[in-house]
Formats: structure tokens, C-alpha cells, sequence
């Protein structure tokens, strides 16, 4: 089922349907994770607009997810008109926003829930708890046979849509990353050349914005 199990929004839609069929509910990091959880988590790397789009087609299904953003990426400025946006959105769709921090800093502000997911953890502090938030990857919301994630287009246990349909974890953390959902590409190298091409034009537009002479 190789191409059936394509990284597009589609496919994303056919996950979130199998979690459905599985009889699973979609939870958020606020309480321990129970039985029959799915907890939706994106970090979100690169892309403000790709996180949106994500976000509101999970809204259409009713889905509810944790979505991660950055204050020091160098992707996106979560301070600009822009990224203010983009977190009001984010919040009206009725997701949650959490921080996807930089160790060894952690700017927990209003905008977000206290909850913390690392960027680029390396092992000796990824799964530290946290005084104040919560840390995704300590227990009791993490642990090796609840949790999936699509690092670079790749499932290292294969997509969960069809476990998630049998009902085959107890409960589960999956991790997506909007931007690998949202531009096509047969390759991770072509899904960025798709979102740089989509930058580029947006990039267009802010200069016009800023007052640019693009005559
Ligand atoms: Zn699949
Ligand atoms: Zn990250």
C-alpha cells in the first residue's frame, strides 16, 4: 500500500477517518494520556501557512490537535502581523498551541499552553521533565509503543493508519509535520523545493507589503 500511504493532506485525512474507525478519541497533553487516546502533535519547523492548512482540515473532521510553534526559528518570526495570525487561527479552529523550544531555552509566554516540545532534542535532556509545562517526550506522554512519528517521510514502524484502524495501540502520540503534508513532492528534498517556490511568492508579497518598488 506504498502509494496509498502518501505523504498528502488526503492520506492525512485517511488517518485521522482510521483513528475514527478505531474507536479512538483525539486527546491533548492536559491530563495523562488514557485509553483510547490519540494525541495529534505537529511541530511546526518551517511553515506557519502549512500548519494552518493542517489545522483547518482537522477542524472539518472534527479533530482536535496540539500544534508546536517556534519563537526563535529561522523559518518564521511567531512575533510578526503574520504570525500572530496564524496562532489566532490556530486557536479559533480549537486547537491547542504549545512551544516548540530550542534548548536550552524556553520562552513559555500567553501564547501558549504550558506545554513543551524540544526541536532537534538530543537524548541527554529529550526526555527530562519539566518544572511548570509539560515535556511531550517525558512520561507519562511518551513511551516507544505509543508513539509515531513521520521524521523526514519516514514511519520508522510503517504509517499507522491501518494499526490505528484495528485498534492496535492502547493509546498513541503522533507526531506530524504540516509542511511534509502540505507541499507535494515524491521526496523530501521536493516537498522543500515546493515550499521554498511557495515562499518565494509569499516573500513577493511582503516586500509589496513593506513598502518595496518591485516596478
Ligand atoms: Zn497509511
Ligand atoms: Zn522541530
Amino acid at each position: 500500500m506504498t502509494s496509498a500511504c502518501s505523504f498528502e493532506l488526503e492520506h492525512y485525512r485517511e488517518l485521522l477517518e482510521s483513528a475514527r474507525a478505531g474507536g479512538y478519541r483525539f486527546a491533548t497533553f492536559d491530563g495523562a494520556p488514557a485509553a483510547g487516546d490519540v494525541i495529534l502533535r505537529h511541530d511546526v519547523d518551517l511553515a506557519l501557512d502549512a500548519a494552518v492548512r493542517m489545522a483547518e482540515l482537522e477542524a472539518e473532521t472534527g479533530a482536535v490537535a496540539t500544534y508546536f510553534l517556534m519563537t526563535r526559528s529561522v523559518f518564521y518570526n511567531l512575533a510578526s502581523a503574520e504570525g500572530e495570525r496564524a496562532v489566532a487561527r490556530l486557536r479559533e479552529l480549537g486547537h491547542r498551541v504549545g512551544h516548540h523550544a530550542v534548548y536550552p531555552h524556553i520562552d513559555l509566554d500567553r501564547r501558549f499552553d504550558e506545554v513543551i516540545a524540544w526541536h532537534n532534542p538530543d537524548p541527554d535532556f529529550m526526555r527530562e521533565p519539566l518544572i511548570g509545562a509539560v515535556n511531550v517526550m517525558a512520561e507519562p506522554w511518551f513511551s516507544p509503543d505509543h508513539y509515531r512519528s513521520d521524521s523526514n517521510r519516514h514511519w520508522r514502524s510503517g504509517c499507522p493508519h491501518e494499526a490505528l484502524r484495528r485498534a492496535d495501540f492502547e493509546w498513541l502520540q503522533l507526531l506530524t509535520h504540516p509542511e511534509i503534508w502540505v507541499y507535494p513532492g515524491e521526496s523530501m528534498r521536493e516537498t522543500m523545493e515546493a515550499m521554498l517556490d511557495a515562499e518565494r511568492a509569499r516573500d513577493l508579497e511582503r516586500l509589496a507589503e513593506d513598502r518595496i518598488d518591485l516596478s
